[in-house]
């Protein structure tokens, strides 16, 4: 009941729709009632729920956040990505969402997005449904 799912980014700030993905795999494990979780293993990256209808909120979280937390510092972490680390803890690196009747229970326009903020990397996301 774990699933691995492996993302390519393409850019260095990017947040993409990975609904779609987490779906399929509700699916597959055919439970109906419960939680799922969705994490990242990263530190550079993150995991949040917004809107997917409008591509545009996806382009302003990221840029908005790119004018609060600029790549150029000052920084103390000599990597070169601190803004990345920054941004990532203030996305967090997972969601939780309800699971009944064998749907993820969201919103209307709520989307689930993987938030790049160091790529373009190839991204591991972990999706765990748990039963209950
Ligand atoms: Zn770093």
């Amino acid at each position: 009941m774990i699933k691995r799912l492996e993302v390519q980014t393409s850019s260095r700030t990017q947040l993409i729709d990975i609904t779609s993905q987490v779906k399929a795999f509700l699916r597959s494990v055919a439970i109906s009632s419960g939680v799922i979780v969705v994490y990242v293993p990263h530190t550079t990256c993150g995991i949040t729920i917004n809107e997917n209808a409008d591509p545009s909120v996806k382009e302003d979280i990221s840029a908005f956040l790119s004018r609060i937390i600029p790549f150029d510092g000052p920084y103390s972490h000599a990597e070169g990505n601190s803004d990345a680390h920054i941004k990532a803890s203030i996305t967090g690196s997972s969601v939780t969402i309800i699971v009944e009747s064998g749907a993820l229970i969201l919103g209307t326009w709520q989307g689930i997005f993987l938030a790049e903020y160091d790529g373009p990397r190839k991204r591991s996301i972990l999706i765990k449904v748990i039963p209950g």
